[in-house]
Parts: C-alpha cells; sequence; structure tokens
C-alpha cells in the first residue's frame, strides 16, 4: 500500500473551518494521506484533534511558527478574523502544553519552527533573540520526546543551519527532520543534506521553472512533497485555495524534472515519510 504524502498542510487553518472533513475526505478518497502543521498553540491543537477523528492518514505536527513570536502577524486564512481570544501575538513557547499534545500517538512531529528573517520589526536584535529562543526550546523539545523537526526557514539559513549543528554536537541524530517549501540554492542544500536533513517542495515548482534545478539536484530520497494549503496552489489549480489532494501535482512535477516514473517518485516519497516520521 503506497500513499501520495502531502507532508505540510494546514487543514487546521480558519479557512477550512466550514468544509474541513470534506476536503480531508477528498484527499483520502484520492490516495493522499497528510500531515496538519501547527503554528502557534491553537492551531497545533486543531491539528490534533482533527488527527484524532481519523483512525489513519492524518497526522499532526505541533509548534511554534517564528512568525507568531512577533507581535504584529495576522494572517486571516490562518486565524480568522482578528480580535477572537485565539489570535494572541507576541507568542512565547509553552512547554507545558505542548507536552500535553505530545500525548497524541497522532503527533508525529515538531514545528512549523526555525527562524524567518524575511521581514524584521521593530529591534532587530531583540526580534532575532525572541524567535532564537522559541527555536532551541522547540528543539530541546524534539529530542526529549524523540520526534522530527518541521523547519519553516526564511532568509535566515546560516543561523538555523548554525543551531541545529550546535545541537547535533551533542545528540547527534537525534537532531532530525525536514526544512519545509525549501528555496534555498543548492550550496545550501548540500548543506542540509549534509546534516542529514531532508528538504520539502510545494506547489510553486509546478510554475516557478528556478525551482527545476533544485528539484534535480536533491537525491529522491532527501526530499518530501507537500502543499502548504491553503497556500501556493499548484498548477493547474491556480486561483483556487489549496488542498492536500493537489499533492499529487506536486508529485507529478518531481517526476518529471527528475525524468523518472510517476510511481516509484510516488513510492519513495512515501518510504522517506515513513522512515522520518513513522506515519
Ligand atoms: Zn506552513
Amino acid at each position: 500500500m503506497t500513499k501520495y504524502i502531502d507532508a505540510h498542510a494546514h487543514m487546521n487553518f480558519a479557512t477550512y473551518n466550514e468544509d474541513c472533513e470534506e476536503v480531508i475526505k477528498r484527499a483520502l478518497d484520492n490516495d493522499v494521506w497528510m500531515m496538519n502543521v501547527g503554528t502557534k498553540a491553537q492551531t497545533s491543537q486543531e491539528a490534533v484533534e482533527i488527527a484524532e477523528r481519523y483512525d489513519e492518514g492524518v497526522y499532526a505536527i505541533i509548534g511554534l511558527h517564528p512568525i507568531h513570536t512577533n507581535k504584529s502577524f495576522h494572517d486571516k486564512d490562518e486565524l480568522g478574523d482578528e480580535g477572537t481570544p485565539f489570535n494572541s501575538k507576541g507568542d512565547v513557547w509553552n512547554n507545558d502544553f505542548y507536552k500535553k499534545l505530545a500525548e497524541s500517538k497522532k503527533v508525529v512531529g515538531v514545528g512549523e519552527c526555525g527562524l524567518d528573517y524575511f521581514r524584521i520589526e521593530g529591534n532587530e536584535k531583540e526580534y532575532k533573540e525572541r524567535q532564537v529562543k522559541a527555536f532551541t526550546s522547540q528543539i530541546e523539545f524534539a529530542i526529549e520526546h524523540d520526534l522530527p523537526l518541521m523547519i519553516h526557514c526564511r532568509e535566515a539559513y546560516a543561523d538555523t543551519l548554525d543551531i541545529l549543528k550546535s545541537y547535533q554536537k551533542d545528540y547527534g541524530e537525534k537532531v532530525r527532520g525536514n526544512f519545509h517549501f525549501y528555496a534555498g540554492d543548492t550550496d545550501i542544500a548540500k548543506q542540509i543534506l549534509d546534516i542529514g536533513f531532508t528538504m520539502s517542495f510545494t506547489g510553486v515548482i509546478t510554475f516557478a521553472k528556478e525551482y527545476e534545478k533544485l528539484v534535480e539536484f536533491v537525491p529522491l530520497d532527501k526530499m518530501l512533497s507537500e502543499t502548504d494549503c491553503p497556500y501556493v496552489t499548484p498548477v493547474p489549480f491556480r486561483g483556487q485555495r489549496n488542498e492536500p489532494m493537489y499533492v499529487r501535482e506536486v508529485v507529478k512535477k518531481i517526476a518529471e524534472i527528475k525524468g523518472l516514473e510517476e510511481d516509484k517518485v510516488k513510492k519513495q516519497l512515501w518510504e522517506n515519510v515513513r522512515r522520518q516520521f513513522g506515519v
């Protein structure tokens, strides 16, 4: 039994409040399994609650996104209208809260965590320190619970790699995981491979030609497929809200770029995610 895997979805986001079950059913009926990724306490809890409703095929990753350690970020697709008690800002890592969530067998990873220097606001040093603290807390949490990391990294590859390497000095391969929505160059990709991490690709590879070189470069057994839904809908569904089922287009494109049969790619990506996240 081989499945397509959406290794990074957000069915836990507000944009799916009305039709979450329908969209997940559509994915499962189309041979697609998924891991829904939390971005803060509320969305992490929702990822777990959703996963608990299914015997198989739907899993949760829990964590605090670096952008939510910031004071002013708000995305309506993610959290709904502003001003509800859930969309607090300037979040800090709450170990006890996430520890309780991690009791669920459906939790297969920690994240999305990492560093995002794309839009620095206020005092740069303080901004980065907040993110680093949330990130290292989550690495320690992942080590304690023997879980892989789901890394979000934007314009911060050097710092992210340094931090991961310093933990690997003490904990070795216990510090492991995936760089989601990989958008660096082949040099950085090589460094990521050197520390044993994988990289995942989204629907962006179906319409942005500059990813071809990267997809060619990263070995098939070191990559994962994802949608990052509701964002970056792949061709031919551009203009619509993204959903896990569309990960099939990402797999198809990887096969096309690598010149391999889609079935072979599907099987390898499935093995990768099972090996790494144990779904
Ligand atoms: Zn995400």
